[in-house]
């Protein structure tokens, strides 16, 4: 097949493959501080957010990633109230935080304000909660936040990163983990998206060694689809040491007093199955 400028074309070498998505126009492209962020409008995909030629986000489906980003935690955690986001500045894991009506305050700190104030104007609806009375926008970096951090201060931490390379690097790190450990308060949750079950299982391995070094004692890894992702399979690594992750709060989900698109009882429960290769490497 053909590929042209009318396609938006992200190839991974290492794996010799890629994804394309077809293009109607190319909307913004400005280099910020920290990245490139490039704006698309595709056929069939809606709206297409690049950082550094990667992509981020889509109108399409970024609906699973946000929502396995935020709700298997929120669910497991008896009683989340503070919550805090480290990137994610596109705004829709926050919007998801927000749907919880137990969440009091929910802290964003995204690096790199442009991406913020990008997604504000193509992606309104992913920014829809940015005014909630609970959220609190900070453009910061995230592993200094949490450093400072007062020791049990939030509930649930929510590591929605880039790729680990660049600044987003020391957020898969021992040294930023214990961190975390220390800022979550009893019954507190760590979870971080941790790449492609199928592409990146060595990292998932040195997150959940990471994470045990740390102090955390209880590590479990979700996948789920994500076809705009590398590899269309995608995972978040859950830790804690309060009430066992394996359990969540089943009957508050059924409730469905959260409005979700993918996430649900079933999902939460079929989301924790690890494929045979990935129960042997991190065994
Ligand atoms: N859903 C996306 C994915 O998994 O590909 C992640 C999207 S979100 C836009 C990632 C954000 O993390 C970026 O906007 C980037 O600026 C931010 N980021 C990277 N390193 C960071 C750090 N150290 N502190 C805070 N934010 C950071």
């Amino acid at each position: 097949m053909a590929l042209d400028h009318t396609w938006y074309t992200e190839q991974w070498a290492e794996q010799g493959a890629a994804i394309s998505l077809k293009i109607r126009d190319k909307v913004h492209d400005e280099q910020s501080t920290y990245q490139r962020i490039e704006i698309y409008e595709t056929e069939t995909f809606g709206t297409l957010m690049t950082l550094d030629g990667l992509v981020m986000v889509t109108d399409r489906d970024n609906f699973i990633y946000h929502e396995m980003m935020s709700h298997p935690a929120l669910f497991t955690h008896p009683n989340p109230r503070r919550v805090l986001i480290i990137g994610g500045g596109d705004c829709s894991t926050l919007r998801e935080v927000l749907k919880h009506s137990t969440v009091e305050l929910a802290e964003q700190v995204e690096l790199d304000e442009r991406v913020t104030r990008v997604a504000e104007k193509f992606f309104p609806d992913l920014c829809a909660s940015n005014d909630d009375p609970r959220a609190r926008l900070h453009f910061a970096d995230g592993i200094e936040w949490v450093a400072r951090a007062a020791p049990g201060s939030y509930d649930v931490i929510i590591i929605d990163s880039t790729d680990p390379v660049g600044p987003a690097a020391g957020l898969f790190s021992e040294t930023f983990y214990r961190d975390c450990l220390r800022a979550l308060g009893k019954d507190g949750i760590v979870v971080g998206q941790s790449e492609s079950p199928l592409f990146h299982a060595e990292l998932i391995r040195s997150v959940h060694r990471a994470l045990r070094s740390a102090g955390f004692r209880d590590v479990l890894t979700l996948n789920f689809p994500q076809c705009t992702y590398p590899s269309g399979w995608w995972s978040a690594t859950l830790a804690g040491n309060g009430r066992p992750l394996a359990t969540f709060r089943e009957d508050d989900v059924a409730a469905k007093r959260v409005s979700t698109r993918y996430y649900n009882r079933a999902i939460h429960t079929a989301a924790r199955a690890a494929p045979q290769f990935l129960d042997e490497l991190l065994r």
